[in-house]
Parts: C-alpha cells; structure tokens; sequence
C-alpha cells in the first residue's frame, strides 16, 4: 500500500542518514586523531621456522583512543582509503616504521626487515617512490631492511604504471611483496610480469590446511612453485602447531601468525627478538 511505501522509504533514509552522519563524524575523528596522535604502529614477527628466529617484522597501525581502547584498522582504513586520509597516514605509518629500524640497529638487529602495507591508493600516489626513498634517506636507513607489502588488485589498477614504480623501488634496493596472495584473480600473472621478492600466501589457504585436502594442495604448490621462481614465501595467520608441522613438510620458511606472535607494540616486539633473537 502507499502507506506502507512511505513508510519504508522514510526509514531507509534515517538509517542512510544515520550511516552518512558516522561517516562525517568518522572522518572528522580520523583528521583530529592524526593531529593529536592517536595512531600507532604495532609490529608482528616474521619468524623462520626452522631456528625462530625473527626475519622480519610487519608494521600494523593502530588507532589508540584517549580511553585506551584500540580501533582496529578494518574499521578505519576503507573510510581513510575513501577519504584520503590514507595518505598521510601511510606516510605516518612509514616513518614509524623507519624509526623502529633505527631503533633495531641500535640493539644490534639491523638484519631484521621491516614490512609496511601499501594502499592501492598510496600506490597510486605520483610521488610514491619520492616519498619512500625520501623517508629512508631522513632516517639514515638502507632500502634492501624495507619491504612494501602490496595487494594483487592494487598492481591491477594499471599495470604498465604498476610495473614501472615496482621496478623503481627495486632499483633502490626495496623488497616488493605480493600481500593476500592467492585471493586475487590473475595471481600467475604477476609472477610473470612484476618484480616480486616474496609471496605472503593468505590466511584464508593456511586455515584449514589440516582438515582441507585441497587447500593443503594449494599451498604445498604455492610454496613449491615460488621456490622454483626463486620467490620467497610468508605463510600468514598460522595458528597452531599443526598447521607449522605440515608447512615445514611443505618446506615453507617463513610464518608470521599468532602461534608465534600477535602484533606488539615496539617495545615488545624488542623483548620478543632478544629472548629469541634474530635470523
Ligand atoms: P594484512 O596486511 O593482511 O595484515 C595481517 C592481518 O592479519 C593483521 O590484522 C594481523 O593482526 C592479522 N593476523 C596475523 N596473524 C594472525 C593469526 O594467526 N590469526 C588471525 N586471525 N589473524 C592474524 P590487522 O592488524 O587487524 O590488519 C588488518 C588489515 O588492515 C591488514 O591486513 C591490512 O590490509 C590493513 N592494514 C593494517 N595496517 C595498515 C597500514 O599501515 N596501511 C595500510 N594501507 N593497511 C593496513
Ligand atoms: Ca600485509
Ligand atoms: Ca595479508
Ligand atoms: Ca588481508
């Protein structure tokens, strides 16, 4: 009935009213945050599995509000990425990152690398490269301890630009990873045609390797194929003492995953490396 139909539509613009208002309040709260720095990087180990020792770390941001609770960036990163505020904070995440670098030469672990993720959107930035080495250099730091961890959509966007940037940074010494992998739609056809270092197969494979005969498949040929192209391989979100005993028969080296470690705050992550030590 017309009644009925009014009805309706007036309660789907209070909801739409109400999900465009949190939005404007969420940007708003991004903004000042940035300012008032809320942010924060967390970093989670990379560990060999065969020694433990740590290979690297992935820098993760965190939004710690005044009350002390953390947001978790699934929940702020589509709307930064909307807004642009990705941008900067990226650049922030970044030279956090670089500073976390210094602090691990300080201790004598100048051999761990350390990861930090890409947006597509930062990606896309004309000043990418500029931006990275630029923060490298402020911070005194050599490229080959930086990974830049990108997504296989990001490279989609406009491959002869992706390939061109991807290998300027290689020029300068970064390590490219391809983050999620396995998740996109043409996963080959970057092994193929983009300068890649590591593959950090998704978590999405790795879940249920013990029980999934398929997806243990999967990424048994993953991590065979990516040996044979001479690439690294990260098994990400690995959980449990199964799934390491099966990705060593695999013959995969390299596991970030809670089984081993959460992301940690720096400090953290400092007494993480020293009780183990480093690769
Ligand atoms: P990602 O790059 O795939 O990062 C890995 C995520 O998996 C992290 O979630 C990490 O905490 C989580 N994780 C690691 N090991 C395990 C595990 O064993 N089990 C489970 N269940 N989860 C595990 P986090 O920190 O919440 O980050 C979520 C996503 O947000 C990231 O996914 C990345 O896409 C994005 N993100 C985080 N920090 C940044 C950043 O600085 N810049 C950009 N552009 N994106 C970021
Ligand atoms: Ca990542
Ligand atoms: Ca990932
Ligand atoms: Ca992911």
């Amino acid at each position: 009935s017309k009644a009925n139909g009014k009805n309706s539509y007036f309660l789907f613009t209070k909801e739409m009213n109400a999900r465009v208002f949190k939005r404007i309040q969420l940007e708003s709260d991004m903004r000042q945050a940035l300012k008032d720095q809320e942010f924060t990087v967390f970093f989670q180990p990379k560990v060999q599995l065969g020694s433990g020792a740590v290979e690297g770390v992935e820098a993760l941001v965190r939004w710690q509000k005044p009350d002390g609770s953390l947001m978790s960036p699934a929940d702020f990163i589509p709307l930064a990425e909307e807004t642009g505020m990705i941008v900067p904070l990226g650049e922030f995440v970044l030279e956090t990152s670089c500073k976390a670098m210094q602090v691990f030469d300080g201790i004598g672990c100048s051999d761990i690398r350390v990861s930090v993720n890409l947006s597509p959107i930062q990606f896309q930035q004309d000043d990418l490269v500029e931006m990275v080495v630029s923060s490298l250099e402020r911070n005194g730091l050599s490229p080959s301890k930086l990974e830049l961890e990108i997504t296989e959509s990001t490279l989609m966007t406009d491959v002869q630009s992706s390939i061109a940037k991807l290998n300027l940074l290689v020029e300068h010494g970064i390590s490219i990873s391809i983050d999620d992998f396995g998740t996109g739609h043409s996963s080959l056809y970057y092994l193929k045609n983009f300068p890649i270092d590591v593959l950090k197969v998704d978590r999405s494979f790795i879940r249920d390797i013990t029980t999934d005969a398929s997806d243990a498949q999967i990424v048994e040929t993953i991590i065979l194929m990516a040996r044979n192209l001479g690439i690294g391989v990260v098994a990400e979100g690995v959980e449990t003492k199964e799934q390491i005993e099966m990705l060593r028969e695999f013959g995969c080296e390299l596991i970030q995953g809670f089984y081993y470690s959460k992301p940690l705050p720096l400090e953290e992550v400092i007494t993480y490396v020293r009780s183990i030590g480093t690769a």
